[in-house]
């Protein structure tokens, strides 16, 4: 079953010099039926589309002057502050410390790290007029080991957590960018836990726990955890891989999650799992991250005092649950389509009027939600109730709260829900603490 998808031209073998060509994208399934699947999916896909959303949604926007960089706006940096709010708690609770680290360093250190050979093209750099030579952070780790090395370490103070949201930039090639999703500047939710050899499987454990909980939380599915293991170019004897290898195996099943061992994947440093996600159209996203690290805690010279009294080297586990928020919330918008749960929603209310006569009273609704905690707008457009509500509904509004003349009279709100046509009648007080319950982020949720 096949069906042809669309035209484009093409130069013989990629040279502009050469005949000019057609090139026929087309598409090839085993049956009918995988066909019809696969079609609907690029259709989803497309529906879903981040880009279209965001600018619907009035999200962000991007601009030539800034390629791969992001302008929030401010119904986007609510989305992505009420996420990053929410995974910085999680973080904090499971015992983590925020710091933050400077942006741009002297290249030097980016030397010692390993980051100016391996990474050194994807970093943007500059120089001072006194001719430092300084580049601006691509990752966070080497910061993090600064603040390690701070002071004399003792086991005693062990495991050492520490977490940054701060922003990272990366050159990647124009061509590679998309969207949100691959962008050069991002933030993740960074993390770093330096430990003993022995506290690497109970860490590996708490960190996947916390990582399932997230995931949970976020409404999306953990779908597979694949186990990089040793590469052929690595550092390191064969005893130490084979220890860290089962560590990382170990600590997944008692985390209650099995893993694939995927041959050569790890990096030279250590071996890595890594956590893939399906979202509802049945893609799958890599984004959780957990990485061993026997080697920049040597590079940069690391070091704890053990309970025997000698130096050691800490080991380094490199984590992330979200991993670039920006390609998160770029595969959060996909996969609910922009309907965010209550929790997320940049808007969570709007107060529509169905009368200027009730403009007084909307207000007062409006200042009674945002008293709350509740994000709400309001309309009192001289517009038809029902315009409003398709309006508001095609930027996926999860509430809207109808008030007329009846309403203001009985001091009562008509509920409206995101994807369906009944109406709630509430008393304001009710409707408050109600939609104040169902919009408390997951973590905040007490057990009654
Ligand atoms: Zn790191």
């Amino acid at each position: 079953a096949f069906k042809l998808t669309k035209l484009a031209g093409a130069y013989w073998r990629g040279d502009q010099a050469n005949a000019q060509l057609q090139r026929i994208y087309g598409t090839a399934w085993a049956s009918e039926e995988d066909l019809a699947a696969h079609l609907t999916r690029l259709e989803e896909a497309e529906r879903r589309d981040h880009r279209k959303i965001g600018q619907l949604m009035d999200l962000f926007h991007i601009q030539e002057e800034g390629k791969g960089m992001i302008f929030w706006h401010p119904k986007g940096w609510r989305l992505y502050r009420t996420l990053q709010n929410y995974v910085r708690r999680r973080t904090e609770a499971g015992g983590y410390d925020e710091v933050k680290t400077p942006q741009i360093l002297d290249h030097s250190l980016w030397q010692k790290s390993g980051h100016w050979d391996k990474f050194g093209a994807n970093m943007f750099v500059c120089t001072t007029e006194d001719g430092d030579i300084l580049a601006v952070k691509p990752m966070n780790c080497p910061g993090h080991i600064q603040i390690f090395n701070h002071g004399q370490r003792s086991y005693r103070e062990l495991p050492l957590r520490f977490a940054e949201f701060d922003g990272l930039h990366r050159n990647e090639s124009s061509g590679g960018l998309h969207g949100i999703m691959r962008v050069r500047g991002l933030a993740q939710d960074d993390g770093h836990i330096f430990c003993t050899p022995d506290q690497i499987e109970s860490e590996s454990k708490a960190f996947i726990d916390m990582l399932r909980v997230v995931y949970a939380d976020l409404g999306i599915e953990l779908h597979s955890v694949k186990l990089a293991l040793r590469p052929d170019m690595r550092f390191g004897d064969d005893e130490t891989w084979t220890i860290a290898e089962d560590t990382l195996e170990r600590a997944a099943n008692a985390a209650g999650v099995q893993v694939e061992r995927i041959a050569n994947e790890g990096a030279f440093y250590g071996p890595k799992l890594e956590f893939h996600l399906r979202d509802a159209i049945g893609r799958t996203w890599q984004c959780g991250t957990l990485q061993l690290d026997y080697v920049l805690p040597e590079r940069l010279d690391a070091s704890y005092i053990g309970e025997d009294g000698a130096k050691h080297r800490p080991v380094m586990l490199h984590r992330v649950i979200l991993g670039s928020l920006e390609r998160f919330l770029g595969i959060l918008i996909e996969h609910h389509a922009g309907a965010f749960p209550l929790w997320l929603a940049p808007v969570q209310v709007v107060v529509a009027t169905i009368t200027s006569a009730a403009d007084d009273y909307a207000h007062e609704v409006v200042r009674a939600l945002t008293a709350a905690g509740i994000r709400a707008e309001l309309d009192v457009r001289n517009e038809k109730i029902n315009y409003k509500i398709r309006e508001h509904s095609l930027v996926k509004t999860p509430v809207i709260a109808v008030v007329g003349r009846t309403e203001a009279e009985g001091r009562q709100v008509a509920l409206r829900r995101f994807g369906s046509q009944a109406q709630e009648i509430l008393g304001l007080d009710e409707a408050v603490s109600l939609i104040r319950g169902q919009a408390t982020p997951p973590d905040l949720i007490t057990a009654p």
